[in-house]
């Protein structure tokens, strides 16, 4: 897939890991392989770790699934301005209690020293509580600049972070260009 992060939001590049092509939904991820190879290229996996170590990892396929339906369901949701107190929020926030992390200090560039969060991934659940962590973070925050490609045929989200805030495709190179292409034939044949 070479779609998988166009969302400039890991949340929403998560979503994008299903695509439609010809109008069938094609799931990037059809393996707990395919996820940690995604969560490694995302800098989801633990620094240092290899993504061999996470692909067997039981559960993560089915998992990872399961976090990536759940919100796709809230930001839709929520970007239709949905009234949030009747949205069931307690999947998200099990999955939220799942993580478990402490603060790690490492020296950085320019003898600067860095302080990050180290999470624990020892099980499915906790490997994926840093993304629904920002999956959480996206629906708390401010959603007028959280949208749906223009194409109906295409299912991807963004984040538009534009300076004029006019982003309307996932992609140009995709739907932008076939919106181009179809106004410009049906213009001719008007
Ligand atoms: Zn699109």
């Amino acid at each position: 897939m070479t779609m998988d992060f166009l969302g400039d939001h890991p949340a929403l590049d998560m979503l994008n890991t299903v695509v439609q092509v010809q109008g069938e939904a094609v799931d990037g991820w059809r393996s707990g392989a395919d996820v940690a190879d995604w969560l490694a290229r995302a800098g989801y996996l633990p620094s240092g770790a290899a993504m061999a170590d996470f692909s067997g990892l039981p559960g993560l396929l089915e998992e990872a699934r399961a976090l990536r339906e759940l919100v796709r369901k809230l930001v839709a949701r929520r970007k239709d301005g949905l009234a949030m107190e009747t949205v069931d929020l307690a999947a998200l926030n099990a999955a939220l209690a799942q993580g478990r992390r402490h603060m790690e200090l490492a020296a950085g560039d320019d003898n600067a020293l860095a302080l990050r969060p180290v999470y624990a991934a020892g099980t499915a659940r906790q490997v994926l509580a840093p993304l629904a962590e920002a999956a959480a973070e996206l629906l708390a925050g401010d959603f007028t600049l959280v949208k749906h490609c223009e194409n109906p045929d295409c299912t991807l989200w963004f984040a538009d972070r534009t300076k004029s805030h006019r982003r309307r495709w996932c992609s140009m190179a995709i739907c932008g260009n076939r919106h181009k292409v179809a106004s410009f034939r049906s213009r001719r044949a008007g």
